[in-house]
Formats: C-alpha cells, structure tokens, sequence
C-alpha cells in the first residue's frame, strides 16, 4: 500500500457517500471545483465496493444514508487494515451533541452539521487529508527507521559476504514488499557471492540473475547511480509478470563493490519511500562489504602471517638446538649469568660427573643458590670484576675428588656483550679439565730435573770413585801386611788391635762410599742398560726371590700374584725393572713397620702391561704426593733412607716408554702402578 498522494491536493479522490442525489451533486461539484477528484454514491455497500476497487483518500459520510448504519460502516472502515487510517468526515442534520459523540466514537475525524456552506467544506477536507498526509509519512518514516535500524543490526553480525547478501536481501524484501529481491558483491575476482529473495523463498544462487548483465552494468560509469528497469532489460531471468525493478549500486570509496536489485509487479508499487529504502539498505549494504573486504584480507594476512610465525620460530628453535649442540659438544664445562646473576645457559659436561647438576633445575637460578660448594664472597668478586673490567679472568683451580685423584681445572671467565652499549651482558664460566696437561708439564719439569742432578751425579761419582778405590786398596793392602806380621816392631798388642781396627773401618766405610756413588750411578744412568725381549713374569719371580732372602720381618706377609695366561712379551733390561720393583718392594716394607701384607700382581690390559706394589701401611700424607718422586726426598731417618729409591724407579721405567703412579689413603695403605708398553704385532715396543 502506498501514501496517498496529497502534495498535489488535485489529485485527491474524495468519495462521498449521501443518500439524497441533489445533495450529493451539490457536493460533487463543489469538490471538484476544488480541484479534487470525487467519487459519488448513495448507500454503505456500494461505498464498501468503490473502496475495494479504487484508492480513495477520504470519504464525506452522510450519517442519514438508509440501509446499513452510517456509523457501522464507519466502524468497519476502522476495522479494517487497509481502510484503517483512511480519513471520514461524518455530515448531519442532527444538531445533538450526543450524535456527535457516536460519530467520533464510531471513528470519524470530523463531524459537519447539515446545511454546511462550501468553503467550510473544502477547507475540512483540505485539513483533513493534510493530518492525514502527516500521519503516513509518520508512519512512513517509522518504517523505513525500524527497517534500517533492523537491517543495520543484522548487518553488524554478517562478516561474511554470504551472511552479508542474504541479510540485506532478506530485509530489502521484507521491507518494501518487492516480490523479487536480490543481493549481489563481488569483493575479489574469485569471491561473487549473491542471495536471491521472491515468494517461495530465497536462494543463494545467483543463476537466477543475467549475473553478466549485472557485473556489465557495475564496471560501467553507469552505475554511478541507481537505475529503474523495465522487465525487458531485466536484471532479473525471470520474465513472470514483474513490471519494474530498481537497481542500486554499493558504492565505497568510489568503487562498485556489488548491486541491491528490487522487483515489483506494479509500476504504482515502487514508490519513494521504497526507493529510499533500497538506496538506504545499500548504502549500509556497500558499508558493510567493505568491512566484509577488510576482513577478508585481514583473516588471509593474518594466517599468512601465523605460517611465518611459524615458520620463524621453528627457524629460531632449530638455531637454539644447534647452538645448543654446539656448547654441549665442547669438551668443557660451561655455564652463563645474566647481570642478575641468572643462569642462562648450563652445557651438557655441566650436567655430568659428581659435582653435576641437570640443566632443568638451574636455569632462570641465581647462580650462587646453585654452586653451594663454592666460597660465594670469591666467586661474586670474580664475576664484579669480570662483568666490570670487560676482560677475560683465568684461574687455576685444584680439587681433590673423593675418590682422591687431583683434578687440575683452569676455570675462565669470559665477559660477553648483547649490544653495543658497552655494558657487558653476561658472563660467560668455562671450566677446562687441564690435569693431563699440568702432569705432564710437571712430569717434564721432572725429568728436566732429574736429568740436571744426573749429569751432575755423574761427574761427582767419576772424580770420588778413583780415589775411594785407592783409600780401599791401601787399607785392604795395609790389613793384609798386618796379617803377614809385617808391623812385627809395634810390641804393644793393644796398638795392634787399634790398627786392626782402624783399618777395618777405612776399608767399611770406604765401601759404603762405593754404595753410595754406585745408587749415584744408577740414578744417573751413566750405566748404559741393555735392552731385550723380555716377559715381566720372570721378572717378578726373580725380584720375588731376592726379596724372599731379604725378608728381614716376618711380620710382613709378601703375596705375588701373576696372571695364569702369560703377558704379552716386552723390550727392556731385565735387571733395571728388577731394581725397580725391588725398590718399591722396600719402600712398601718400610712402610709396614708393624706389619701387614706386601702384594706384587701383574696383568696387562690392552697393549700394556701392568705391575702393581700395594700395601697396608702407613700411607703417603696428601701434600708429599707431588715431592715422593724428587730425587733425596725422604721422611725416613737420616741414614735409612737416601730419597733416591723412587727418582731411580721412575727414571728407569720412563726411559722404557712406561709410567709410575700412586694411590695412597693414609692408614690404609699405598698402591704403586707401573705400566708398560708390550711389544705390538708389528714387532716393536709401542714407545
Ligand atoms: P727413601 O725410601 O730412601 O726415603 P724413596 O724415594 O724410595 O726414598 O721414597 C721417598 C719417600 O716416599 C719415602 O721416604 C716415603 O716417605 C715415601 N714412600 C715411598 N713409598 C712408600 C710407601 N709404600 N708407603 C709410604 N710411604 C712411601
Ligand atoms: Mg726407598
């Protein structure tokens, strides 16, 4: 249903309803005089059957019509949807009050009481249908508010273009009661999305629509502004009795992104109010596909953006793992603070050992919750000073283990820079086993030694060893003279024995020199040694027996224990090793003044063979261990021990290619390891 439209008040169609025909003329003429189109007719059902078939604007009721009551017809008017706001003026003779009343009661806008002159007349009328006019475009406007309040709700939740098309088609429908309605955008080439709204329902299907005639009219400058259609140059396929569609661009920003597309089987039925609403519904439409357009594109970077994310970050993990790799393959203790003393990075050799700690329960830690064991007043000093100067500390570090092997450890810490503020960052403790290089070094400084005192020994025991032999010669020559009684003038026999004795012990003493000088010599090894092929088996067995006839304590308990299998075969001088044993034999002895049990054992692992002294005795105090191998070191009493006995052992052993270690506990006992290089396949002594 349209507004009547009164703008043009001519064009108004007035029906008036008397019963008296002269009257009824009268009013006609006046009416149209007026300028106003009017409709005569004497009773309520003809009036009724006028209403049905023609639009009328108003009627003039005469209350005295015969037949059906004049109020009752008024009363059904009001009833009735289409006839409800449609204005009655009532006419009467009756000058009542009362009747009055049951007109206005009834529904009529306005009474008149009979005879009534024409100028008040028309100008009732003309004021009748301008409140009305008033009250359509009231309701008009409702409408189309209610409509675009609806449409703008449903729009703010259709992101997507196929929520999008079916809300505004749906609504356009609804809302202007076109009998075809369609929604259409295209917000990328591969992204037309298009609803199609008629009487049986909708379709999201855009088969229904000349899409290329559509798209043809969208690119063109055209579409600017919205067309009116007729069916032959329809948007829409469907040629069923449609008269006239409306076709509105979405414009945004310049741009067509889509069309709203209205149909109506009457020309008369596309009013303004239906074209404001379709122009309103696409202006929100054309709006909420440009939000649509944005979100698109914002979804579509947004996943690329989470597959670079992505991709960046198993980048980034892959980098940490190998970094990671990286400080755990290092053959070195590692670990990393923060200026907030934070551990940041622990490497794997951290993790190992009796003093290592798993990286999961360190990091993020403060570092001196975590090293306990360490004086936290030195340690916080050395990283101050590290993270204030900029520059590398080393330090040199001895530890004993429980098992009492010394670990010599160099432990640097390195500073380290994020950025270039100069400030430095972190600081990096790297903590290096260095105990085969420092007992190497030592071993050198050793030799060096050995070799300075040897060289030494040598020319002193040359130049003392002619003349003790000429002082024993001349005493045993002197004894022998004695014997032969070639002192015979001497008569006191006391000065005899003084004489005796005197010589006696030139001859003791000078042969104590002798030995002297000879251990001299061994050390020295001025006495060139001989080497050959040799099974150390035989060795022990021959120092065993010597020992056997030594054994001046019963109380010492001796055990040789060689393997059943025979050891490999090695090169050395057979009386060398010998004495070697031998020595540790009586160091071992020595040590056991009150008793014990002395065991010698041989087995080889690999290409080497082992020998082992052990005894249970007194045991070798921690800070002597590093000096027992210097040569005159001793702890025994003068004239019992030299100090030589352990500098020769290992002076002979390692000019055989071999070694000499210890292991000692105090009150428990001392075990001496010597270890040689058998002969290989090839046939020579690894060394
Ligand atoms: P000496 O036996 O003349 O003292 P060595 O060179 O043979 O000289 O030994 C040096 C020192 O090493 C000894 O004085 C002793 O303190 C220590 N020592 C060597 N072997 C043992 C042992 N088996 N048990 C305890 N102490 C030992
Ligand atoms: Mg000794």
């Amino acid at each position: 249903m349209s507004a009547p439209a009164i703008t043009a008040k001519e064009n108004a169609t007035l029906l008036i309803v008397y019963n008296e025909k002269d009257a009824r003329d009268r009013l006609r003429k006046i009416f149209e005089a007026a300028g106003f189109r009017a409709l005569t007719v004497s009773d309520a059902p003809s009036a009724l059957r006028v209403i049905h078939k023609e639009s009328c604007d108003l009627i003039v009721l005469d209350l005295e019509i015969p037949g059906v009551d004049a109020l009752a017809l008024c009363r059904l008017l009001r009833a009735q949807p289409a006839t409800k706001t449609l204005p009655v003026i009532a006419l009467s003779d009756s000058t009542v009050e009362s009747r009055k009343a049951d007109a206005f009661a009834a529904g009529a806008d306005d009474f008149i009481t009979k005879p009534s002159n024409a100028d008040e007349l028309v100008s009732r009328v003309t004021s009748q249908l301008r409140s009305a006019q008033r009250e359509w475009d009231l309701i008009g406007s409702n409408r189309e508010l209610r409509f675009l309040a609806d449409l703008g709700r449903g729009l703010l939740r259709a992101i997507e273009p196929d929520q999008l098309v079916r809300r505004v088609a749906g609504s356009t429908y609804e809302g202007t009661g076109a009998v075809l309605c369609a929604a259409f955008v295209d917000l990328s080439p591969d992204c037309e999305t298009g609803c199609v709204f008629d009487r049986e329902g909708s379709a999201e299907d855009t088969s229904l629509m000349h899409l290329d005639r559509l798209q043809g009219w969208l690119a063109s400058p055209g579409a600017a502004a919205p067309v009116l259609l007729t069916a032959a140059s329809s948007f829409f396929l469907r040629e069923d009795a449609h008269q006239v569609e409306y076709a509105v661009p979405l414009r945004f920003g310049g741009r067509a992104k889509g069309a709203l597309v209205v149909a109506f089987d009457r020309r008369e039925d596309l009013g303004e109010t239906e074209c404001r609403l379709v122009d309103a519904a696409a202006q929100q439409a054309a709006l909420a596909a440009h939000i649509s357009s944005l979100y698109q594109a914002a979804r579509e970077s947004s996943t690329t953006l989470a597959k670079e994310v992505d991709r960046r970050t198993a980048e980034a993990e892959a980098q940490r793992r190998f970094t990671e790799a990286i400080i755990d393959s290092l053959p070195l203790s590692l670990y990393a603070v923060d200026s907030d003393y934070r551990i940041v990075a622990w490497n794997r050799n951290r993790e190992l050992g009796e003093l290592g700690i798993p990286r999961g329960s360190v990091l993020g830690k403060n570092i001196f919750s975590v090293l306990t064991l360490q004086n936290r007043q030195v340690l916080s000093e050395e990283f101050a000073r590290v993270f204030e100067s900029g520059e590398i500390e080393r330090i040199e570090h001895e530890a004993t283990r429980a098992s009492g092997e010394i670990k010599h450890w160099l432990i640097s810490k390195i500073p380290m820079w994020i950025d270039d503020s100069g400030r430095v960052s972190h600081v990096i403790a790297v903590g290096e086993d260095i105990s085969t290089r420092v007992e190497a070094n030592r071993a050198v400084a050793r030799a060096e030694k050995l070799a300075a005192i040897g060289r030494l020994a040598a020319g002193v025991v040359h130049e003392i060893n002619n003349p003790l032999a000429t002082i024993s010669a001349c005493a045993e020559a002197l004894e022998s003279r004695l014997q032969e009684g070639a002192f015979s003038q001497i008569e006191s026999s006391e000065t005899l024995d003084d004489l005796r004795e005197y010589l006696g012990l030139i001859r003791s003493e000078a042969f104590r020199c002798k030995s002297i000088t000879n251990g001299l010599l061994d050390f020295s090894r001025a006495r060139a040694s001989e080497h050959a092929r040799l099974d150390l088996a035989d060795v022990i067995n021959a120092a065993a027996r010597l020992l056997a006839h030594q054994q001046r304590d019963a109380k010492v308990e001796f055990l040789f224990q060689t393997p059943d299998n025979p050891l490999p075969p090695l090169s050395g001088d057979a009386g060398q090793l010998q004495q070697a044993i031998i020595a540790l034999a009586t160091n071992a002895v020595d040590a056991m003044p009150v008793g014990g049990t002395l065991t010698i054992s041989a087995r080889h692992e690999g290409a080497e063979v082992l020998v082992e002294v052990s005894d249970t005795g007194v045991g070798i105090a921690p800070e002597n261990i590093a000096k027992i191998f210097e040569p005159f070191f001793t702890t025994k009493e003068v004239g019992r021990g030299t100090g030589l006995g352990l500098a020769v052992c290992y002076g002979i052993l390692t000019e055989h290619g071999g070694s000499l270690d210890v292991q000692s506990t105090l009150g428990v006992g001392t075990t001496f390891t010597i270890t040689l290089p058998a002969i290989t396949e090839i046939g020579e002594s690894k060394a």
